[in-house]
């Protein structure tokens, strides 16, 4: 209806159950997911996982299988009528989007906007210019400007239009490292003054980490854990989930009484009954190290194989070394002020809430 405050919740972008496939490669399998207005979303998951197949769909470049796209009221696909690409009223920073040669900053910004007056299209150009931090670079022609120069004139020419919703494509794979931390922060706040939604694909989870309020994590076609990136950091569903967000160990080990004995220590393991296999992952920085007074290897003892000084950490590569009768070898990282010396005893202490305990994992 008209009511504003019942419109005011309705997702800005809604996939409902799309399945999309390419002949026999089935790319998206069934796909549900609501970005809401202002929201930012990053689709995270390794390459082949469906991420740019759900964008092209959103976009309206690819008509799915099955399902379908809503933005706010209006069904974009799976109604009587697809909504063309042009009439979505989309903002699209694809990586096959380049910038036209031919035409300056302020000509490609200008494109999207030949529906509008002269005098208001020049306005809404400079504006998102300005968002971008690249007013003072109108007349000059995209081959002059660095990469991330031009990625933010690409983002300008999206928000100009002033879309409800943004699709990102990978925005920041064409850059090097260090100009890449600065414009992903230029890209992240223009989105955040523009108050569109939008929707990014990455395959890299620090970054969906730094943009997104919210992250859904794909594998083969499928969402595995939609969240706030804390909530997928400190609580993955999965080990594939919990192996994306940082290195993580991994321990073999069975369900005794409710818990479950590894070399590092003992974790709970609620819910799962007597004698079924588990897998532990932990991350290496839930590994706390302090020289031991012990010369025999025990549970909760390692022996330091190398240890690297990496700077504000140090990266130490241990080994349980015929303990239990496997080796075990583990990688933790701790503070750059401790840096133990190769073949000594450590005594480990697990931080318990960086090391996730799942079901199954006998066998890989
Ligand atoms: P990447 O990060 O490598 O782009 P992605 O997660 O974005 O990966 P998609 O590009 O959506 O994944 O591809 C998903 C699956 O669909 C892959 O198996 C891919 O090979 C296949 N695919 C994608 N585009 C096409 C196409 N035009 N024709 C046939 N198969 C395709």
């Amino acid at each position: 209806g008209n009511d504003p405050e019942e419109s005011a919740e309705k997702p800005a972008l809604e996939f409902r159950n799309i399945v999309h496939a390419y002949g026999s490669v089935v790319a998206v399998k069934d796909l549900s997911l609501s970005i809401a207005p202002s929201e930012t979303v990053c689709l995270l998951g390794p390459s082949g996982c469906g991420k740019t197949t759900a964008l092209r769909v959103a976009a309206g470049l690819e008509t799915p299988s099955t399902g379908e796209v809503w933005m706010g009221d209006r069904q974009l696909n799976g109604g009587a009528r697809d909504v063309p690409p042009e009439n979505r009223h989309i903002g699209l920073v694809f990586q096959d989007y380049a910038l036209f040669p031919h035409m300056d900053v302020f000509q490609n910004v200008m494109f999207g906007l030949e529906r509008m007056a002269e005098r208001e299209r020049r306005e809404r150009a400079l504006d998102a210019l300005s968002l971008v931090g690249m007013a003072d670079y109108a007349e000059t022609y995209p081959h002059t400007l660095s990469g991330g120069q031009q990625q933010r004139v690409a983002l300008a020419r999206a928000l100009a239009p002033k879309p409800a919703v943004v699709l990102l494509d990978e925005p920041f794979s064409g850059l090097d490292a260090r100009l890449r931390d600065s414009v992903r922060d230029k890209t992240f706040h223009a989105l955040r003054q523009s108050g569109a939604a939008a929707l990014m694909v990455t395959h890299d989870a620090e970054e969906a980490m730094y943009m997104a309020d919210r992250i859904a994590v794909m594998k083969e076609g499928r969402l595995v854990q939609v969240g706030a990136p804390r909530e997928l950091y400190q609580q993955p569903n999965t080990p594939f989930v919990a192996s994306f967000f940082g290195e993580v160990n991994r321990i073999l080990g069975v369900v005794q009484g409710g818990s479950v004995e590894t070399a590092v220590g003992v974790l709970p393991a609620p819910g799962l009954s007597n004698g079924a296999p588990v897998e532990v992952l932990v991350r290496p920085e839930a590994l706390r190290l302090t020289p031991a007074t012990v010369d025999s290897i025990g549970p909760g003892y390692a022996k330091v194989l190398s240890a690297r000084l990496l700077g504000r950490t140090s990266l130490v590569h241990l080994c349980t070394c015929k303990t239990t009768g496997e080796e075990l070898h583990l990688h933790a990282r701790v503070p750059g002020s401790y840096l133990p010396v190769e073949e000594t005893i450590q005594a480990i202490e697990l931080d318990q809430s960086q090391a996730f305990v799942f079901p199954g994992g006998a066998a890989k």
